[in-house]
C-alpha cells in the first residue's frame, strides 16, 4: 500500500480513519461507493458492506477486508477494531457533522483527532502508473475534441455538443466524464463555469469547450476556445493575450517554484494587455483522482511546486457581453520544467 503508514509516524494519532472515497481508493484500491479504511501502524482494515464483498476481494491489496452486515460501520469500529487506540485521526475536511458526532459518542473513550491534509499531501506527487492513467484520459479527450470540431455547425445546440462529448468519451474507453462538460457559445463563453443550454451556434461566435474523462479513476481536464467563422477584433485580442499568458506559464513552471509566483507571472501578462480585471480565477489546479486537488496554482498558495505533480494551466479572460476565452492544458511538473501531457492545437482557430 502506498506509503500509507507514513502519515502515522508523527505520533499525532495511533490510527487514522480514512473516509473520503478518493482517499480510500488511492490507499487501498477499493473503488466502491461505501468504504472506510482504518490505518494502523502495522495493519490496515477496509470496512465495507455486503454489496461489495466480491468487489473488495478483487480490488483491495494490503488490507484486511471487514464486511459490515446488519450494523453501521461506526458500530463495527467500536467492536474490537480499535483495541489499543487512544487517539483516532479523522479526516476533518471530509466528515459530515452527524457522522463525526456518532463516532465521537459511540467510540468513547477513544479521542478523535482532526487531521487536515494527511492524505492530500501524499497524493500531490504522482506515481508513474498515475501519470500513465492521466495521459490515457488526456488522449481520449483529445480524440473526442477532434471529432467534435466538424459538428460545430450553425444551428447546433450547446447541450447536443455536450451529449456528443459524453457519449464519445465513453465510446473510446473512458469510465465516464471527469465532470459535466462545459460547452458555451457566443457571449455565454464569459460564464466561467456555465452549463450547456439550448442556445444555438451562429456564425462569428466563439465556442468554449472544457471537458475531461476518467481512466482508472484518473481525470483529464482540457479547454479550448475556437470560433465559427471569423472572430471579432476584440475577441481576437483577448485570445492572443490568453494564448501568450498560457505559454508563459507552461514555459516557467518547474519544481521548486512557488505556485503563487507562477500565477503572478501569468497574471501580469494579462494585466499588461489590459484584461487584468477579467481574469478572476486561479491559474490552475492539481489533477488526479479528483478534478481539483493539490496543489492549487493560485496567488494564495505560496508553497513550492513538487516534482511529480500533475496540474492544469488554464488562464482565461471573460468579458460580460463580449465573451470569454480559456486555454487549459494538463502538465507534469519536473525538476527542469514541465512535460505538457496534452497536444491539442492552441493557435486561434476559425472553423
Ligand atoms: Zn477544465
Ligand atoms: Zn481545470
Amino acid at each position: 500500500m502506498r506509503m500509507m503508514q507514513r502519515m502515522l509516524h508523527d505520533d499525532v494519532c495511533d490510527a487514522l480513519l480514512v473516509t473520503h472515497l478518493p482517499h480510500v481508493r488511492y490507499l487501498s484500491g477499493f473503488t466502491g461507493s461505501s468504504g472506510w479504511l482504518l490505518l494502523r501502524k502495522r495493519s490496515a482494515v477496509l470496512l465495507t458492506d455486503p454489496r461489495y464483498r466480491e468487489q473488495a476481494a478483487r480490488e483491495v491489496r494490503h488490507a484486511r477486508i471487514h464486511i459490515v452486515s446488519g450494523t453501521t460501520m461506526t458500530t463495527a469500529l467500536g467492536h474490537g477494531l480499535l483495541r489499543t487506540v487512544d487517539r483516532l485521526g479523522v479526516e476533518a475536511a471530509h466528515l459530515d457533522y452527524v457522522t463525526f458526532d456518532n463516532l465521537r459518542t459511540s467510540l468513547r473513550p477513544v479521542r478523535l483527532v482532526p487531521m487536515i491534509d494527511a492524505v492530500e499531501d501524499l497524493r500531490a506527487r504522482k506515481f508513474p502508473d498515475e501519470i500513465a492513467a492521466v495521459r490515457r484520459a488526456v488522449r481520449i479527450s483529445e480524440r473526442v475534441w477532434h471529432e467534435i470540431l466538424p459538428l460545430l455547425q450553425p444551428g447546433v445546440r450547446e447541450f447536443e455538443i455536450a451529449a456528443e462529448i459524453t457519449y464519445r468519451q465513453r465510446l473510446h474507453g473512458a469510465e465516464g466524464d471527469a465532470f459535466p462538460p462545459i460547452v458555451l457559445f457566443g457571449t455565454r463563453t464569459s460564464l466561467i463555469h456555465g452549463q450547456p443550454s439550448a442556445a444555438r451556434l451562429r456564425n462569428g461566435q466563439p465556442v468554449l469547450m472544457d471537458f475531461g474523462c476518467r481512466v482508472n479513476g484518473y481525470a483529464s481536464d482540457l479547454t479550448r476556445t475556437v470560433f465559427l467563422g471569423k472572430a471579432s477584433r476584440r475577441l481576437r485580442e483577448i485570445y492572443i493575450a490568453v494564448l501568450e499568458a498560457q505559454a508563459l506559464g507552461r514555459d516557467a513552471i518547474r519544481a521548486g517554484l512557488p505556485a503563487a509566483d507562477l500565477d503572478r507571472l501569468v497574471r501580469r501578462h494579462i494585466e499588461q494587455q489590459g484584461f487584468g480585471p477579467y481574469f478572476e480565477h486561479g491559474l490552475g489546479h492539481g489533477l488526479g483522482l479528483e478534478v481539483h486537488e493539490r496543489p492549487s496554482l493560485s496567488w494564495r498558495n505560496t508553497q513550492p511546486l513538487e516534482e511529480g505533480a500533475v496540474v492544469t494551466i488554464e488562464p482565461g479572460v471573460y468579458v460580460p457581453g463580449t465573451g470569454g476565452v480559456r486555454i487549459e492544458d494538463d502538465v507534469l511538473v519536473t525538476s527542469d520544467g514541465a512535460v505538457t501531457l496534452s497536444r491539442l492545437p492552441r493557435e486561434l482557430m476559425e472553423l
